[in-house]
């Protein structure tokens, strides 16, 4: 995978290092010689993964980082600092800037490819995922990038699946100072206890005694529900040639033995931040497809979704000569019911009135609020004698049982007025059959309301 891939570096020598060994590999690469100059570069969305040197003059890389990952626009971009000297102390001050990943001069080459491999292919995924939550904005929903701008990545439920009892009991009790620890010491209840949890995060040892633990990652990645799970690994040696063997199977980050305890609490807070933030973005994704199909009063389909289907159907129908009646309900004074028991239980009698249409009918039909108090069903392979006498059922169970509102403190007798038509001529489209069915509605309501029409 290809990606454009930011150097920032006060010493020109340092860029064109990296820089060659980049595009050698066939990543695009821009430069920064400056904070401030970096910052513009990504504001402007220009780049895919930022190598950001620590240290620089006046605004250093600390503080370029900092900025990134408070701003809603780049808060996702992934920041790898790359530092001359690698003290626990460094690392900490940038995980708490928010970074992403360190890589220490002299920067050893598989490191650097597979670490922008990895940000890389997160960042398209992240893309992804925005461009569609900021197609969502005029929806009404939260900003999901503001809200995940600000997430802190504290108070997480992490389960740590280490078979050292020691080692378990010094790790929880520095987590458990910002989280909600559990501790697995059998890796073959681990996959279990994950489904059933609700972790944030899963924190593994490499150097299980009874289980493989390459075999655990790859169960939990192919689990549906843990896909998107981050998972910390736990090993004994940077030397170790399967980080990044687990590193490609799609384990988040890992810490080198003996775990520095800030160190671990910054790491496992940067992957819950991360996985709220696409969460976050899923959950915006989820909500804006449904908006755009259902009515959040009634959780009946809306309008549109209707009109789509209904042209589908009809052609459909159409090429089978089959026959599709429709049907338009009105509530009668409607007003009546707002103005004398208020607005909310108006909205009490829409939902029953949703639900109690929603048992009259078939599974194949399609119920929808079409506005205010008037729904349509659709009824597929339907003539008009069967449609008249659902129509008639449906009026019937609006009219013999009250409605109950305001908490059940009240009850109110509501009727409705129905007019059906069904396809009469090939290529009838859905507008002309609505139309028919809302003049026979029409009807209904001048001969006196709480009554089925039929259009002519
Ligand atoms: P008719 O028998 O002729 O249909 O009289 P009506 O009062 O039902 O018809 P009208 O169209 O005059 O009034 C419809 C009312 O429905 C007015 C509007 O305030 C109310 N309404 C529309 N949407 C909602 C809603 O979501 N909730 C509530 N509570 N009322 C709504
Ligand atoms: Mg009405
Ligand atoms: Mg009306």
């Amino acid at each position: 995978m290809t990606a454009r891939i930011l150097i920032v570096d006060d010493v020109f020598a340092n860029i064109r290092l990296l820089e060659a060994r980049l595009t050698a590999e066939y990543f695009s690469v821009v430069t920064a010689m400056s904070g401030p100059q970096a910052l513009d570069i990504c504001e402007r969305g220009e780049c895919d993964v930022v190598l950001l040197d620590v240290m620089m003059p006046g605004m250093d890389g600390y503080e370029v980082c900092r900025r990134l990952k408070s701003a809603p626009a780049t808060a996702h971009l992934p920041v790898v600092m790359v530092t001359a000297l690698d003290s626990p102390s460094d690392r900490l001050t940038g995980l708490q800037a928010g970074a992403d990943d360190f890589l220490t001069k002299p920067i050893n080459e598989l490191a650097l490819l597979t670490r922008v491999r990895s940000l890389a292919r997160l960042k398209h995924l992240t893309d992804e995922l925005r461009a569609r939550a900021t197609g969502s904005t005029g929806l009404g929903l939260p900003d999901p990038l503001s809200l995940a701008a600000a997430e802190d990545g504290l108070n997480g439920r992490v389960l740590l699946i280490e078979d050292r009892v020691n080692a378990a009991e010094r790790m929880s009790a520095a987590l458990q100072q910002h989280h909600v620890v559990d501790v697995e010491i059998d890796a073959s209840h681990a996959v279990r206890r994950l489904t059933d949890g609700g972790y944030d995060v899963a924190i593994l040892s490499l150097n299980l005694t009874d289980a493989d633990p390459l075999r655990l990652i790859s169960q939990i990645r192919s689990d549906n529900n843990l896909r998107n799970l981050p998972i910390l690994v736990l090993t004994e040696t940077i030397e170790d040639p399967r980080i990044n063997r687990v590193l490609d199977m799609g384990v988040n980050d890992y810490l080198v033995r003996p775990v520095d305890r800030n160190e671990l609490i910054a790491r496992t807070s940067t992957q819950i931040r991360k996985k709220r933030y696409q969460d976050r973005l899923r959950e915006n994704l989820r909500a804006s497809m449904e908006l755009a199909i259902v009515d959040p009063l009634t959780k009946l389909h809306n309008r549109r979704f209707l009109q789509t289907q209904l042209a589908s159907l009809l052609g459909n129908a159409n090429a089978r000569g089959a026959a599709v009646s429709l049907l338009v309900l009105d509530l009668d004074h409607f007003k009546q019911i707002n103005d004398r028991h208020g607005h909310d239980a108006g909205d009490d009698v829409l939902r029953d009135c949703a639900e109690r249409l929603r048992h009259a009918v078939r599974s194949i039909d399609i119920v929808a609020r079409f506005g205010g108090e008037e729904f349509v069903v659709v009824m597929p392979d339907t003539e008009p004698f069967a449609a008249q006498r659902v129509a008639e059922r449906i009026r019937a169970s609006i009219e013999t049982v009250a409605f109950s509102v305001s908490g059940g403190t009240k009850s109110v007798t509501v009727t409705a007025s129905i007019g059906v038509a069904t396809t009469s001529v090939p290529g009838q489209d859905g507008d002309a059959l609505f139309k028919l069915a809302d003049a026979a509605l029409y009807d209904a309501k001048r001969d006196g309301r709480n009554c089925v029409r039929i259009a002519a």
